[in-house]
């Protein structure tokens, strides 16, 4: 497998390098606020690499996302709302679970506090500052970016052009301007942790080199964020892990895309902001997924109401014809003739077409293609194969699922809400059941009416009722 490291500028083969186990660090949330639908990216494209890995390469993923709960926004936000940071972070760290599971994306295997990490960060500061690469003022830390070579190797960055751009900032009282926070002192009433240079607190760059040490080990294998991420937070990480020590950091760095609204940044003033659980009132996470994932992961993704829209009738369309064909074949068995076993065997390109995509830079764009295809290809057998050979439709089915798994779509309703939601369906059709048994028509008949608005078809067949979603 391919993947494009930012810090190669190429696509260099991938593999773990410590047994079967990879290691993913994907920067996480600051909770000060919800997640927006630009930085939701990130989570929905690097937890389907994860799938994909688990399922397809059969490695053990050890996935850490950390959450920022301590940082200047969260202090700033505490004080527009006189509420505590402890408070803000607790109230948008279950945000940001419930995003999760709303999304049906698997938890992190680990999801570090900032917090809890304060004394191991201190030490690692005091390290820096007694290596030479970090110097106090007036109880600040400074990292001495002048003291690595090498800094803006991962942005291509040159420094020289960082400093023509930074010369006309005010440099309070650091060495030079490049020079990024490691501790910053903590001003009266905010938040603070003591520390050799003083009462204060960490900074964020600080937090992701000792949080993936302290949870990966060596398996630092793949460093991953968005594109808005590369500079200066990755570079500062990189210029603070190999200061500190001779230990290999991370081997990959992936970024992905940010989004865009028709060529147009999202922003507050633009009017085009939204929350990430807004759309998710709007659509349901399979939806999401296949909009997302349906783009590059490393190109802009624009984002349009038509575009989800189409990825709604896209996962509509698929989820019919599983369902017809699990509705249709519940209870058939037998052996198949020479036509239905041609076409079983036949799905297995698409397998290998789909490993192909993903395995290129994980381009699901094409993976999604393949399944297209798939469903295609599908529906031209279901409506030419006869008799007993229809069985076949049942390893399209299989094949499908197989395929959609790393990317979120058509599971078999699972342990979130659609469980439940399978399982009152199930109970109204065995009540509408029973209601037409004691002949009380005219219930049974409201209860096939009102689920039929709510976008549910209940087909009476020999076997029974089966019930399934209608496309919108
Ligand atoms: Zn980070």
């Amino acid at each position: 497998m391919k993947l494009y490291n930012t810090l190669t500028k190429r696509l260099d083969p991938f593999a773990p390098q410590h047994g079967r186990t990879v290691g993913i660090y994907v920067c996480g949330p600051t909770v000060y606020d919800h997640l927006h639908i630009g930085n939701v990216r990130p989570v929905l494209v690097f937890s389907a690499l994860r799938r994909y890995f688990e399922r397809f390469k059969g490695w053990r993923v050890l996935y850490v996302q950390n959450v920022t709960d301590i940082d200047d926004r969260l202090i700033k936000r505490s004080i527009e709302t006189s509420q505590t940071v402890a408070t803000i972070a607790e109230t948008y760290t279950r945000a940001y679970f419930d995003l999760l599971e709303a999304l049906g994306v698997d938890r992190p295997t680990a999801s570090p506090l900032a917090t809890d990490y304060v004394e191991e960060m201190v030490q690692f500061i005091a390290g820096l500052v007694e290596k030479g690469h970090a110097y106090e003022r007036d109880g600040d830390v400074y990292f001495r970016v002048a003291s690595v070579a090498d800094y803006g190797a991962l942005s291509g960055r040159r420094l020289a052009d960082q400093e023509a751009g930074s010369r006309v900032r005010v440099s309070e009282s650091k060495e030079d301007p490049l020079d990024f926070t490691l501790w910053k002192a903590a001003r009266p009433g905010e938040p603070e942790w003591p520390s050799p240079w003083g009462p204060g607190r960490p900074g964020w760059h600080t937090e992701c080199v000792v949080m993936s040490r302290a949870h990966l080990g060596e398996h630092l294998d793949i460093h991953a964020g968005g594109n808005d991420l590369m500079f200066p937070h990755h570079e500062n990480e990189i210029a603070q892990a190999t200061a500190s020590s001779d230990a290999p950091f991370f081997r990959f760095w992936l970024h992905n895309g940010m989004l865009h609204f028709g060529g147009e940044e999202m922003h507050k003033s633009l009017g085009n902001f939204r929350y990430a659980y807004q759309i998710l009132e709007a659509y349901d996470a399979e939806t999401v997924e296949y909009f997302y994932l349906s783009r590059h992961y490393r190109k802009p993704l624009d984002f349009s109401e038509d575009g989800l829209r189409a990825a709604q009738a896209a996962v509509a369309r698929v989820r019919r014809l599983i369902d017809d064909i699990e509705a249709e074949l519940r209870q058939s068995d037998g052996e198949m003739g020479p036509a239905g076993q041609a076409f079983s065997q036949s799905l297995a390109r698409f397998r290998e077409r789909f490993v192909e995509a993903l395995d290129d830079d994980f381009n699901t764009v094409d993976g999604v293609a393949v399944l297209q295809d798939l469903v295609s290809e599908t529906n031209r057998f279901r409506a030419e194969a006869v008799g007993i050979d229809r069985l076949a439709l049942r390893d399209a089915v299989e094949l499908l699922r197989e395929l959609g798994w790393p990317l979120g779509l058509f599971q078999p309703a699972g342990a979130s809400s659609s469980s439940i939601e399978a399982g009152l369906l199930d109970l109204l059709v065995g009540l509408r059941r029973e209601l037409r048994a004691r002949k009380a028509f005219d219930l049974s008949d409201r209860v096939r009416d009102q689920l039929a608005e709510l976008g549910v078809e209940l087909k009476d067949t020999p076997q029974g009722t089966l019930w399934s979603r209608l496309a919108p």
